[in-house]
C-alpha cells in the first residue's frame, strides 16, 4: 500500500497534482445528487452516519463511498475558481460501500484518485489517462491490464438514447431478469453492462450508443483517440462501457484485468462536466479517475512484483544489568537519529534469549552491553549473517555501525528535507 500511495504521488507531482484530503464523511446529499439516486452505490451500499441523540432520524450524512464527489464539494467551497484552471487534484484514502464482502471487494478499501478540473479539452482526458498508465507502468502491472474506453455522449444524448432503448424494451421486459426489470426503470444505462445472459441477447438487437452521439462528442472522441495513440498508448474500444455514475458524459474508461474484464477493474473514471453544477457551482467541466488500491496490490502480487523491503532491521542491542539498559537506551536513541532502524531493550530476558530474538527480527547487527562491558567502557558488535564479533570502545558503536550500513542506505526521510532551515 505504501508503495503504491508512492507511485501515485511521484506521477501526480510530475504533473502539477496537487494533494487533497476530504473528510470521510459528508452530507449525504452530496453522493446522492452527485453520484445518482439510482444508482447501486447510492441505493444500496451508501453507509449511513447517525449521531447518538439522533438515531431515530433520518441521517444527514454518509460515509463516501467514492472521492469525486466530495473533491468537487469541495472545489466549490473553497472557491477553487479563482485558481488557475484546470486545477489538477490528486487523493488517497478510504472509500465505503455496504455490499457482501467477497474477493476485491470490501466495505472498506481504499482508492487513489486524480481529478483535472476547470478546462475541458481531449488533450486533458489523454493526459489523465497517461498520468494512470504511467502509475500502473511503476507498479510493473500495465501489461496485465487493458484500457477500454468509450464516449457516452452529452447528457442530452444520453436522454434521447434513454428514450429509445425503453421503447425498444416495450413489450420485452418480461424477457428481463428481475433486476434489469427494475433497472429499466430507474438506470435505463446500467442495462448496457449488465451480466446477465439474457439482458446481453436482448441487446444484440437493440439500438446502440453511439447512433445517438453528437457531431460534437464523435470528435472529440476521435481526438482523445488520436492523442492516446500519439502517447504511444494501447486502448479498446468498447461500446458497452457506461460506468454506473450518473455524472458522467463524454469520455469514460477503465482498466480491466486481461482475463476477468470488467468484473475486476483495477479502476476508471471519466468526464463529468455537469457534476459541479449538480452540486450548486458553477458550470465547471472536469475528468477524473479513481483506482483501487487493493486490486492494484492484488495484481502486483499476481505479477510477483516485490517492492522494497523498507523496514528491515539494521541492529539489535541487547543488554544486561540496570547500568547497561540504562546506557543502551542513549545508545539506541542515537542510532535511530542518525538513521539507524534499531531496536532493543525490550524486556528482561537473558543474553542468549536477546540474542535469539536478534535472529527472529532479522537484525544485520547486535551490539551487546553487559555489566562488564559498561565498566571498560567497550560493547560487542556481532555481524549476524557472518556470525563473527568483535570488543570496540563504546563511543564508536554508532559511527563504526553506519560505516558498516553504508552513508547512503541511512533512513533520513524527514532530515533530508531540512525543514525550517
Ligand atoms: P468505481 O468508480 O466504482 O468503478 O470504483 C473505482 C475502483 O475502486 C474500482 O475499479 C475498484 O478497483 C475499486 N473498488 C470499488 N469498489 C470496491 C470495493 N467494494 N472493494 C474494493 N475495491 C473497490
Amino acid at each position: 500500500m505504501t508503495y503504491i500511495k508512492k507511485a501515485v504521488r511521484h506521477r501526480a507531482r510530475q504533473a502539477g497534482y496537487k494533494r487533497i484530503d476530504t473528510p470521510m464523511f459528508e452530507n449525504r446529499a452530496i453522493f446522492e445528487r452527485g453520484i445518482g439516486e439510482h444508482t447501486d452505490i447510492v441505493e444500496k451500499e451508501l453507509f449511513m452516519v447517525n449521531s447518538k441523540q439522533k438515531s431515530d432520524e433520518k441521517s444527514e450524512f454518509a460515509l463516501r463511498p467514492e472521492l469525486t464527489a466530495s473533491i468537487c464539494r469541495s472545489y466549490i467551497e473553497h472557491g477553487m475558481q479563482q485558481l488557475p484552471q484546470p486545477v489538477e487534484l490528486y487523493a488517497i484514502g478510504p472509500c465505503f460501500r455496504h455490499d457482501r464482502p467477497q474477493k476485491g471487494r470490501y466495505r472498506q478499501f481504499h482508492q487513489y484518485d486524480f481529478e483535472i478540473i476547470g478546462l475541458r479539452d481531449p488533450s486533458l482526458d489523454a493526459q489523465l489517462i497517461h498520468v494512470v498508465r504511467m502509475v500502473l507502468d511503476d507498479l510493473k502491472i500495465l501489461s496485465r491490464l487493458r484500457l477500454q474506453i468509450n464516449n457516452i455522449g452529452t447528457a442530452e444524448n444520453r436522454v434521447a438514447y434513454i428514450e429509445a432503448l425503453k421503447d425498444f424494451f416495450v413489450g420485452k421486459e418480461r424477457n428481463l431478469p428481475e433486476l434489469d426489470q427494475k433497472r429499466l426503470g430507474t438506470n435505463p444505462l446500467r442495462l448496457l453492462d449488465s451480466k446477465e445472459e439474457d439482458t446481453q441477447i436482448l441487446l444484440k438487437s437493440a439500438p446502440k450508443l453511439d447512433q445517438f452521439l453528437d457531431d460534437e462528442s464523435r470528435e472529440y472522441h476521435a481526438t482523445v483517440l488520436d492523442y492516446l495513440e500519439g502517447l504511444g498508448i494501447k486502448y479498446e474500444e468498447n461500446e458497452t462501457l457506461v460506468r454506473g455514475l450518473d455524472y458522467y458524459t463524454q469520455t469514460v474508461f477503465e482498466y480491466w484485468d486481461e482475463n476477468t474484464g470488467a468484473q475486476n477493474a483495477i479502476g476508471g473514471g471519466g468526464r463529468y462536466d455537469p457534476l459541479i453544477e449538480m452540486l450548486g457551482g458553477k458550470e465547471t467541466p472536469a475528468i477524473g479517475f479513481a483506482g483501487g488500491m487493493e486490486r492494484t496490490a492484488w495484481q502486483m502480487k499476481q505479477a510477483g512484483v516485490m517492492p522494497p523491503d523498507k523496514d528491515q532491521m539494521d541492529v539489535f542491542v541487547a543488554q544486561l544489568g540496570p547500568e547497561a539498559k540504562r546506557t543502551c537506551l542513549d545508545l539506541i536513541a542515537k542510532l535511530r537519529n542518525k538513521g539507524v532502524h534499531t531496536i532493543g531493550a525490550l524486556g528482561e530476558a537473558s543474553l542468549k534469549s536477546q540474542m535469539r530474538l536478534a535472529d527472529k527480527f532479522n537484525a544485520k547487527y547486535t551490539l551487546l552491553l553487559g555489566q562488564v562491558e559498561v565498566k571498560e567502557g567497550v560493547i560487542i558488535l556481532r555481524d549476524m549473517a557472518a556470525g563473527k564479533q568483535r570488543k570496540i570502545p563504546y563511543d564508536k558503536a554508532v559511527p563504526e555501525i553506519i560505516k558498516l550500513i553504508g552513508q547512503k542506505n541511512l533512513d533520513t526521510y524527514t532530515i533530508k528535507d531540512h525543514l525550517g532551515e
